[in-house]
């Protein structure tokens, strides 16, 4: 499985851009798309930095970093993706819109390309059936932040060929990650579990059974969990937090998935997390203060 050797990148925001930033890193040739000059920009910014932290802390030297910033061709429309082998789509958490970006790379990418989604709890068969290409389409669910975790959910649709999945584990081991298959089941494995223990952490806020801090506190000492459930979802992005907990309400409909009330109105104010500069945290300042 030699034959790829460029990888397409669609949505430079905090998963793509870490995607981007990892495969280059691995020797692949890389092209990134974002809806705007303005968005594209700031992924760089964002690969740039976090390619500089790596090069202070000696995992990997000045040299590997400008070869890989000099791998990634950022590219506003995609003209660029017939050039592409397999493309992995990172953009916003909706259906429609991942729908919209596949019709329209389907008509770039050459005709033997694959096609990987990292949503994190969209159905893969139902996605790549919306595609010209269901047997070369895979789920590669990469972990936030992409450079530093280690894991990768496998995710196979109906129709995934052997050959895709092949594909698509070689890629992860030349990432130097690891693979964990998940069948295709709303969610996969990590966010079917994680994503309600966030979701009651906003309840018990919501509830008044703690304030932001000592719900964080708690889990923190208390489950020896490296960060608090609330500190998690603001670092995940609330969007994609509400986002996943429909896609359970909906796709397994039980009642136990009802995404709390607090965490839509949260979405509904743009307060959507670190990413906006406010969330269950305000991080305007020089330390991140509770909003309540
Ligand atoms: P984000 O909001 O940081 O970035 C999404 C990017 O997609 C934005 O830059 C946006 O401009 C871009 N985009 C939207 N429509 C587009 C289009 N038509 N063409 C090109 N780009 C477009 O979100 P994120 O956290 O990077 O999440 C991206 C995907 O990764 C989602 O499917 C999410 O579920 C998944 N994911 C997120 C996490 C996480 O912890 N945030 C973890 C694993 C997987």
């Amino acid at each position: 499985m030699t034959g790829i050797r460029t990888i397409g990148v669609i949505g430079a925001g905090q998963m793509g851009n870490g995607i981007a930033h990892v495969c280059a890193l691995a020797g692949f040739d890389v092209v990134l798309n974002d809806v705007s000059a303005e968005r594209l920009e700031a992924g760089i910014k964002t690969i740039r930095r976090n390619m500089d932290r790596q090069v202070h802390r000696e995992m990997i030297t000045d040299e590997q970093r400008d070869i890989g910033m000099g791998r990634i061709n950022a590219v506003t429309t995609l003209d660029a993706f017939c050039e592409v082998d397999f493309c992995i789509e990172a953009a916003t958490e909706k259906e429609a819109v991942k729908r919209a970006i596949f019709d329209s790379v389907c008509l770039k990418l050459p005709k033997t390309a694959m096609l990987a989604t990292n949503t994190s709890s969209i159905s893969i068969t139902r996605l790549g059936a919306s595609t010209d290409r269901p047997e070369r389409f895979i789920g590669l669910h990469f972990m936030n932040p992409v450079p530093l975790m280690k894991l990768v959910e496998v995710i196979r649709g109906l129709a995934t060929d052997q050959q895709t999945y092949e594909a698509a584990v070689h890629i992860v081991e030349r990432l130097h990650k690891r693979v964990t298959n998940a069948e295709d089941f709303p969610a996969f494995i990590v966010n079917r579990v994680l994503m309600p223990m966030i979701n009651e952490a906003v309840y018990t806020l919501y509830e008044g059974v703690g304030t932001v801090e000592s719900i964080d506190t708690a889990m923190k000492l208390g489950a020896n969990h490296p960060m608090g459930p609330l500190e998690l979802a603001d670092f995940i992005g609330l969007d994609t937090c509400l986002s996943i907990m429909q896609v359970l309400h909906d796709g397994l409909a039980d009642t136990k998935y009802r995404p709390c009330p607090l965490l839509v109105k949260y979405v509904e104010a743009g307060w959507v997390g670190k990413k906006a500069g406010r969330g269950f945290y305000d991080y305007r300042g020089e330390t991140p203060v509770p909003t309540r």
